[in-house]
């Protein structure tokens, strides 16, 4: 079986509407916390597996011999991360699965944000189990379903400076995902994932403006600035500070992502950031 974690979340819930284009349903797993949540795939004759990295024990004899599994990293940063996927990398080893590819983040990312994939891919590599590092960069979800308080202030505020980003959209990385789940040789493999264009900030502010027809602007502001910007609009602090650190990295140009891989992998150009703009405005 193909076996996806996290598959009914954003990115996961697009790694199955894939998979089911290129396998038979009863050939998938989704795995997922709340079943209610996967009725449509169950509709489709996917199959569902609950379980929860907080409750160990739920992963017990969920993965077979030869299973090629994706671990989807969580979203819970709060309760160890690391400590949770090492639930899943235990069972898949124990199991003999093929194949074990973890969603990580891109190699050149020094923030914070990158400390619990990085744990979790030391925990993998070595673990002896067959693995593939899907480094994920940034999704271009994260700005377009950003856009109401842009289209508010038409402002485009950041703390990146003239810092650049190779985005691409989650159904571009799960495309990826894809081809190494549904493909041969990818085993101890690492890629480096990311948009084939990167973009500035004062050009995400031009296309808005030229999309939009009103005239929206790139507001470079400090670190501090934004955090005060972001609070003010009801975010909490820690949120804020990490969300400047993800500013900070841009301007860094760790997001960056110019490998190929991803669009190698998906074996088509990634989304241009300008369509992706397109759609979100559309709603
Ligand atoms: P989502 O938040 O939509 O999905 C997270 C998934 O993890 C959900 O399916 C969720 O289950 C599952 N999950 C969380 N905690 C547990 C748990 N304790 N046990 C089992 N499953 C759990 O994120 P995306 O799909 O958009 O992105 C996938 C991952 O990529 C994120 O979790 C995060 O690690 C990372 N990420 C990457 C970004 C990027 O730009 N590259 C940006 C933001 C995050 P459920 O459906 O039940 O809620």
């Amino acid at each position: 079986s193909i076996v996806v974690t996290g598959a009914t979340g954003k990115l996961g819930r697009h790694v199955v509407e894939q998979l089911l284009e290129k396998v038979p349903a009863e050939q998938i797993t989704a795995v997922v916390r709340d079943e209610a949540k996967a009725a449509d795939f169950a509709a489709r004759g996917v199959k569902l597996a609950v379980a929860d990295y907080n409750t160990p024990e739920t992963f017990d004899g969920l993965f077979a011999a030869g299973d090629k599994v994706l671990l989807i990293s969580g979203n819970e940063f709060d309760k160890g991360r690391p400590a949770q996927h090492q639930v899943v990398i235990d069972r898949a080893k124990a199991a003999g699965v093929a194949l074990l590819a973890y969603t990580s983040a891109s190699g050149t990312l020094s923030a914070a944000l990158a400390d619990d994939h990085r744990a979790t891919e030391a925990a993998l590599t070595s673990s002896g189990v067959p693995y593939v590092l899907l480094r994920n960069g940034w999704y271009h979800e994260n700005y377009t379903e950003q856009l109401a308080p842009v289209l508010e202030h038409n402002a485009v505020v950041a703390a990146a400076g003239e810092g650049r980003v190779s985005s691409a959209s989650r159904a571009d990385y799960a495309a990826a995902a894809v081809a190494v789940l549904t493909g041969e040789g990818h085993e101890n493999k690492t890629y480096e994932l990311g948009g084939d264009e990167a973009w500035g900030f004062a050009e995400y502010a031009a296309e808005l403006s030229r999309q939009t027809g009103k005239e929206i602007v790139y507001n470079a502001v400090p670190a501090e600035v934004l955090v005060g910007i972001l609070t003010g609009a009801g975010l909490p602090e820690p949120f804020a500070a990490t969300l400047a650190g993800v500013d900070a990295s841009i301007e860094k140009g760790e997001l960056v992502v110019d490998s190929g891989d991803l669009s190698r992998l998906a074996g088509r150009p990634t989304t241009p950031f300008a369509e992706a703009i397109t759609a979100a405005l559309k709603g």
